[in-house]
């Protein structure tokens, strides 16, 4: 029996203009993959970015190359994704795409969701922190009220106005805030700013520093109680022993790492090094972040609401109530096509 894979570019229109430290978009362009073997399809997606060298194009040219060489049996996953590591090995979100579909098949061919399947807990699931992006102050006070009562924020900082930021978010909720500084500072402008950002009850900062200065985030950690979360400068599993003391956790993604089998690597590798995990996404549809939270039940913290920032979104999967990941019973990743027709929406 021979195994499928068709896959297909979407655009993405994105809720708000979305700022980081580095870049602006409303739109993006994901690839969705569909695995079939034997009449069952598992859905996967690729969210490609620019930061790793990705885009959708070559995403899309990377499922080409790999739909003429899966075959076998679709259960041999760990043979599998190696493959594919072996055939892709720069285009990460690609491999995240086939990943997810395979395990999105296996369990719709046993019948049961992948929390199961993985042996966990779905009751264990975090709440996830919504995202808002880079603006003046006056604008992200505005966003937040927009959000209205959400448990957790994670702000996106590495303007010229940080402190002032923070302070007017802090005055329009008492939500839990994390920052994220996206590699925006050098180590001693970070201590002045982290310190400086103390008075304002944050819960971690994500990458103060750029993402190959180890030494200075082992200073900065040491220098400060404010728990520095790792984003950029972590990608798979072996890069994460060398991290063990410049931070206290990692953010890992699936689009960064490849998939959910490297995914449950690192989060073992982060586990004996002492690190706290948080589990992250780009942009991504339904698809790709339901696929994340059925590993969500293993982590610290979720930032998974890349979905919930897109107008278009054509699946339907996890859902979100008072921040909490409720994780559908379906089998495989359980995630349902939306049909846009039928809802009269672009
Ligand atoms: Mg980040």
């Amino acid at each position: 029996m021979a195994i499928k894979l068709h896959h297909e570019i979407v655009t993405l229109s994105l809720r708000h203009t979305f700022r980081t430290s580095r870049e602006a978009s409303d739109r993006r362009r994901n690839v969705i993959c569909r695995i079939e073997f034997d009449d069952t399809i598992g859905f996967g997606e690729a969210a490609p970015s620019v930061y790793y060298g990705q885009d959708a194009d070559s995403a899309g040219e990377a499922l080409r190359q790999a739909a003429g060489r899966l075959s076998g049996d679709p259960f041999h996953l760990e043979d599998l994704v190696d493959d594919m590591a072996r055939l892709l090995p720069h285009q990460s979100a690609a491999r995240a795409a086939i990943d997810i579909a395979l395990h999105d098949l296996v369990g719709k061919r046993l019948g049961v969701p992948l929390y199961r399947l993985l042996g966990l807990n779905p009751e264990r699931t975090p709440r996830t922190s919504i995202t808002v992006g880079l603006d003046r102050p006056e604008m992200m006070q505005r966003k937040v009220r927009e959000l209205g009562p959400v448990p957790i924020i994670k702000i996106k900082v590495g303007g010229s106005d940080d402190q002032e930021v923070i302070k007017a978010v802090r005055e329009v909720t008492s939500a839990t805030l994390r920052v994220d500084a996206n590699a925006a500072w050098s180590a001693p402008q970070a201590l002045e700013k982290i310190t400086a950002l103390e008075e304002y009850d944050i819960e971690f900062v994500e990458q103060p520093l750029a993402a190959d200065d180890l030494e200075g985030l082992r200073w900065l950690q040491k220098q400060t109680r404010m728990p520095i979360m790792l984003d950029e400068s972590v990608r798979t599993a072996d890069d994460i022993p060398r991290l063990a003391g410049c931070a206290r956790g990692i953010n890992i993604k699936l689009m960064k790492c490849g998939g959910l089998r490297e995914a449950l690597r690192m989060i073992h590798v982060a586990r004996a090094h002492g690190l706290q995990i948080m589990l992250g996404c780009m942009v991504e549809t339904s698809a790709a972040i339901t696929a994340a939270a059925h590993l969500s039940p293993l982590v610290d913290f979720a930032d998974l609401d890349g979905h919930l920032l897109i107008e278009n979104d054509p699946f339907d999967g996890v859902q979100v109530t008072d921040g909490k990941l409720i994780l559908p019973d379906r089998p495989g990743i359980g995630v349902r096509e939306r049909s846009f027709e039928q809802e009269g929406r672009p």
